[in-house]
């Protein structure tokens, strides 16, 4: 049986491949990047510099003095392919790799849809913030 010719390399997890072709040396799916470690599933909170996005995550800590969990979040920067280029709102899988620059080890491999609770929380700052201007303008016509 023939194989049908791909445009992107295998990278060993089982996820949809991006529907673009990019030239990214550092693309798990199209360059020389390859991945090993751990995986997690995480949401976009920036995506606004070159090829980059910082992502976050909860996870329960155990606090032995209390005996209960807590919640914690992780915050990292991860590499953002040109061919995923995942937008503050998604959630993504992000996998391991070798480090790619200083402060990234990490790069995004699939887009999984939108984390809902994380734009709701977003609109509901925004929605205070202008209250909170639109109050302050007030007062000082008062004075
Ligand atoms: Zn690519």
């Amino acid at each position: 049986m023939a194989k049908k010719k791909q445009d992107h390399k295998d990278i060993g997890i089982k996820v949809a491949p991006p529907g673009k072709v990019c030239t990214d040396p550092n693309c798990p799916f199209h360059g020389t990047l390859k991945i090993r470690g751990k995986t997690f599933v995480a949401t976009v909170v920036k995506s606004l510099m070159q090829k980059t996005a910082v992502v976050t995550w909860e996870r329960r800590r155990f606090v032995q003095k209390f005996e209960r969990y807590e919640k914690v979040r992780t915050k990292i920067k991860v590499h953002n392919p040109p061919c995923i280029s995942a937008e503050k709102g998604e959630t993504v899988k992000i996998a391991e790799t070798r480090p790619i620059s200083k402060t990234k080890h990490f790069t995004i491999i699939e887009k999984v849809g939108e984390d809902f609770a994380y734009k709701q929380k977003e609109e509901s700052k925004d929605e205070i913030k202008k209250t909170g201007s639109d109050t302050k303008e007030e007062t000082k016509e008062e004075k």
